[in-house]
């Protein structure tokens, strides 16, 4: 195992209490937090340190922003849940906010990520079958190498990554897998007329932020529509300002049939995502047909207003696209021979690591932890380097210098 190097005695207890009593599915950083404000957290021993990870970017808004937090006690003291089998006076409200927000229909609200993707999936079927008039039990849904949507054994079934899915089988039928960023292999898997839908990413994420050729996009979007087939965007990690514009979509002008949110539609508070379609695809699913007992929870609709009118009225998007060409040149300016490649859009961005050996990213990481800094290697080699996007041009210089003299473990 990779060194982790010097940690206090509290923070030992912390891990070791972790690695006692809960299960082992996660190999985090060893650093115990305790306290989030802005772009910083804070250790058990009150070290300070920059989100570089944003918890995979359910945090935009910040660490504990404000006006969220003072709308989720506000609501939380009045009215947390009812379930769906009685109304509340909040869903209406969030319902009428989220479409005209983005511009559709109708909002399906679910709560964790994965979720949002299941009832996309769920979504494409019924309308495959219901509206398109594909065979019973015949539909295909497109998806591509390496993505990342979530754990369920449905998500895993085309997942690409061995650790997702090793021995979890077997698995749901019904998924075509084909190379991200290429149009030839999308255009060959269309010719199938029981094709439904093609899921897609919009910037790969897990994958290491993978950002694909301009005009990939709007080429699969149109592609889609011509051979009748849902074109959804998870969104759940590159949505919400992100990457410098409120959807990754927003930037070469492509609308999606289906739109998934998750991850800061809560600002980090608790799990909400979303569903947002047209009723021609939204309306297919009928009363009784789907749901969550949380789905739509008074709390969650008005942290989600809370957490979207923020990022509006903070201007995180601007921001981010402006800071995030900063970032990108200065890491490039750098010039460093263990950084193969810079890559990214707005703040959503990542290196990949140039060394032969392979623990070296995490070595990286715990650098960066050490001179004050938060990320976490994805795949090994690379380094996602994602802050809140309320990051400020001096805080990013400083973040800057930190990553250079981290790089200073290469020797
Ligand atoms: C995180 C993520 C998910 C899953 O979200 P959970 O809340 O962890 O279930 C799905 N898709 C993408 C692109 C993600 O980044």
């Amino acid at each position: 195992m990779p060194s982790t190097t010097h940690a206090t005695s509290k923070t030992q207890h912390f891990i070791e209490q972790e690695e006692l009593y809960g299960a082992h599915n996660y190999h985090p950083l060893p650093v115990v937090l305790n306290k989030g404000k802005g772009v910083f957290v804070w250790d058990v021993d009150d070290k300070r340190y920059y989100d570089f990870l944003s918890g995979y970017s359910a945090i935009n808004q910040g660490h504990c922003h404000p006006r969220i937090i003072e709308t989720f006690i506000e609501q939380a003291q009045k009215l947390t849940l009812t379930s769906r089998a009685f109304h509340n006076d909040v869903l209406g409200e969030y319902e009428a906010y989220i479409t005209k927000l983005f511009g559709y229909d109708k909002v399906l609200p679910m709560n964790t990520g994965v979720e949002a993707v299941e009832t996309g999936l769920k979504l494409a079927r019924r309308w495959g079958y219901e509206v398109k008039g594909v065979h019973k039990n015949k539909a295909k849904i497109i998806t591509c190498a390496h993505n990342f949507h979530g754990r369920t054994t449905t998500v895993i079934s085309f997942s690409t990554d061995d650790s997702s899915r090793r021995d979890f089988g077997p698995f749901t039928p019904g998924f075509e897998v084909i190379p991200y960023n290429d149009i030839t292999a999308l255009e060959t898997a269309l010719q199938d007329e029981n094709v439904i839908a093609f899921l897609v990413e919009p910037i790969q994420g897990e994958a290491g932020v993978v950002v694909p050729d301009e005009g990939y996009l709007p080429k699969a979007a149109a592609m889609c529509k011509a051979a009748n087939v849902l074109f959804i965007a998870d969104e759940i990690q590159t949505g919400l300002c992100r990457t410098g514009k409120m959807l990754a979509c927003d930037h070469e002008g492509v609308r999606p049939d289906i739109v998934l949110l998750g991850k800061a539609l809560s600002g980090g508070t608790m799990p909400v995502s979303a569903v947002l379609a047209d009723d021609e695809i939204m309306l297919t699913i009928k009363p009784g047909d789907h749901g969550s007992t949380y789905g739509g929870n008074p709390l969650a609709c008005k942290v989600a207003i809370a957490s979207l009118q923020v990022l509006i009225d903070e201007r995180m998007a601007e921001n981010a696209a402006v800071l995030g060409e900063v970032f990108r040149a200065q890491l490039l300016a750098l010039n460093s021979k263990h950084i193969a490649i810079v890559r990214g859009k707005g703040l959503f961005n990542a290196i990949v690591i140039d060394h032969p050996d392979k623990d070296m990213a995490w070595e990286m990481c715990i650098a960066m932890k050490n001179n004050g800094l938060l990320a976490k290697p994805t795949h090994g080699d690379r380094i996602r380097f994602a802050p809140p996007l309320l990051i400020t041009r001096p805080q990013i210089d400083e973040c800057l210098d930190i990553i250079k003299m981290s790089l200073e473990i290469f020797g």
